[in-house]
């Protein structure tokens, strides 16, 4: 281990849609810097790669900026910042082209023009798409067009453990080679994070093994906030058992959703909008349902019928047509013949490090974007479509903002980094690698804490079931301390990288659970039963939690940015 490290202007730490989006802005604003990009898998394996339905801009003639503001703004139940989501629809469409212009294959009408479908909570069609494979259409232009760049110099399958942070200014991070085991300092003049969600801390999930948290918890160990932690998303159709995602685009081109006596029984509880209501409501409605006796019953719990049938095969193939092989590969059935078992299921993370409308959180040179940042868009119920999107467009700006400080800031010297570089390994080989004497065992500790999210920290909520939930993973952290894995080689441990993903999932786990505690109202994804209604005098505020040296983190509130549309009832 020498002093030898790589050393950029600006390491984005992620090779999703955020990340690469980030990368080629910083390089285009000046082609003269050195950008690093250090991903735990090979870019193209980054979660954006499954996303189905569709990216959101307001293209079409009749929409407008200020449609797409307020369905987002009405869609976040009015903890959106409303400055944020102004530039967030004004820059998607130009976003959306550019991706065109890089050759990303949206689907098309018969003239041309880039296509759109009606998604959830959008009052117009406006989510643009690549059939039902938009994510990996996406990734695909992102990550081809990073190449043409020789400065953006990437680091595949290396697993960063820690910020580095000297003076109180990010200075690059320490990961870890997955291939060869060894631990590199990588220095830098600004850190993007754009390590996306923490789906896996929830046992029932539509999120790849790989989302697990890993950078709000390197972001909050080394002292930035972590903003509206509370605000989890419920997808209302996930396949029983898998929790594969049905995309709501499946609704989108006229799904139905049907209870056991064949209702469409969200007339109850979303009259105008039906099938195409926000997520939140309609998997409220959903568990509603299981509780009143009018699910299906299967040998992986209570579900819905989601229903295409209607469609027609021409339909069906032309437009869902991936939705046809999950059907036949995951549950055995032809969607074209047979209604689709669905229920709710984790999908999405509003959360995450708190940041500025530019990307920049409170600590010097470290930024955030995507599905990892907070920047006011979602606040407490992202629309469907909305999410790929804010990866460009905050991806870009965050990429843009780090470029332009860069220019200001002097380089790191190489002389803290080597001892915080020393302490870092040493750190992991005394925990994981060359402990004696430890029990538990880390599956164990996993399978619990996904089933107390879920159990207490899902579509509904409760001060009994939140307490517990605070106590339980405390419980858990102590245990985790003691843990034991089996491999202690260095090529390839992937029992290792579990590991360190677990230590990140408990960490981020508990910001979920003791946010939801203290926020005693309902509000769009955080339904409390014994608070179910919204209360703007106590909570219209952004929760920010900071860690502390104890169990709990310490929660601080901060006033939601209001600009043209006052909060009313949220009613479809
Ligand atoms: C099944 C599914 C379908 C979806 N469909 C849609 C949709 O149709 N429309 C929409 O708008 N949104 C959709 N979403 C949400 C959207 O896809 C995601 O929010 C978005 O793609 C996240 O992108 P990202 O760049 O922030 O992160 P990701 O694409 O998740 O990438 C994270 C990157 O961080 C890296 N990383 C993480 N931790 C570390 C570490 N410790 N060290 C090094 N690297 C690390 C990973 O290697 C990866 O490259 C969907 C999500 C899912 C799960």
């Amino acid at each position: 281990m020498g002093s030898e490290f790589a050393s950029y202007d600006i390491l984005i730490v992620g090779g999703g849609l955020a990340g690469l989006r980030a990368a080629i802005a910083a390089v285009e604003a000046n082609p003269k810097i050195k950008v690093g990009m250090v991903s735990k898998v090979y870019p193209m394996r980054s979660h954006t790669v499954s996303a189905e339905g569709g990216a959101a801009a307001a293209l079409r003639p009749g929409d407008s900026y200020e449609n797409h503001a307020f369905d987002t703004i009405k869609g976040s139940d009015y903890l959106a910042d409303q400055d944020v989501v102004e530039a967030f629809v004004r820059e998607a469409p130009v976003e959306v082209i550019q991706m065109e212009h890089w050759g990303c294959p949206w689907s098309r009408e018969p003239d041309g023009k880039i296509s759109a479908r009606p998604f959830g909570g959008m009052t117009t069609w406006r989510t643009c798409f690549a059939a039902d494979k938009t994510g990996f259409h996406m990734l695909h232009t992102v990550f081809q067009t990073s190449l043409k760049y020789p400065q953006i110099v990437r680091h595949d399958e290396a697993f960063v453990t820690k910020l580095l942070v000297e003076d109180s200014r990010c200075v690059g991070v320490v990961a870890l080679d997955i291939r060869t085991g060894r631990f590199d300092a990588i220095t830098a003049k600004a850190v993007i994070l754009a390590t996306g969600g923490l789906g896996r801390v929830y046992a029932f999930t539509t999120n790849g093994n790989i989302c697990t948290g890993d950078g709000m918890a390197v972001a909050y160990r080394a002292g930035a906030g972590l903003k509206d932690m509370e605000m989890v998303q419920f997808h209302p159709t996930g396949l029983p058992f898998t929790g594969i995602l049905i995309t709501e685009a499946v609704r989108g081109e006229g799904g139905y959703l049907l209870n056991n006596k064949g209702e469409r029984f969200l007339k109850k509880y979303v009259p105008n909008k039906m099938e195409l209501g926000p997520r939140d409501i309609i998997s409220r409605a959903m568990i509603t349902e299981f509780e009143e006796g009018h699910g299906f019953e299967g040998p992986h719990g209570k579900y819905l019928h989601l229903d295409v049938r209607h469609l027609g095969e021409d339909v069906i193939d032309r437009k869902l047509p991936f939705m046809r092989e999950l059907g036949r590969e995951f549950v055995g059935i032809d969607i074209v013949k047979d209604p689709i078992p669905v229920r709710p299921v984790q999908h999405y993370m509003m959360g995450g490090v708190d940041v500025d409308i530019t990307g920049a959180s409170q600590i010097e040179g470290l930024y955030a974007a995507g599905e990892c940042a907070n920047v006011g868009l979602n606040g407490a119920n992202r629309l469907g479509s909305n999410s790929l999107s804010e990866c460009l467009v905050f991806g870009a700006a965050a990429g843009r903002a780090a470029a332009h400080r860069v220019a200001e800031l002097q380089p790191v010297g190489s002389n803290p980094i080597d001892s915080l570089l020393r302490d870092e390994a040493k750190r992991i080989e005394a925990t994981y690698l060359n402990k004696k004497g430890g029990k538990e065992r880390m599956g164990v500790i996993r399978e619990e804490m996904q089933r107390e999210m879920d159990a207490n920290a899902g579509v509904f909520r409760n001060r009994d079931g939140l307490t517990k939930l605070v106590k339980d993973l405390a419980v858990l952290r102590e245990r985790f301390e003691t843990i034991k894995i089996d491999d202690t080689s260095r090529t390839f441990n992937t029992d290792l990288i579990s590991a360190l993903e677990l230590d990140y999932m408990l960490e981020v786990a508990g910001t979920i659970a003791a946010s939801a505690l203290a926020r005693e109202e309902s509000r769009g994804a955080h339904a409390r039963r014994d608070f179910p209604n919204r209360n703007d005098e106590k909570f219209l505020q952004h929760t920010v939690a900071f860690r502390t040296d104890g169990p709990a983190p310490r929660l601080d509130y901060r006033d939601v940015r209001i600009t043209t549309f006052q909060p009313q009832a949220r009613t479809y």
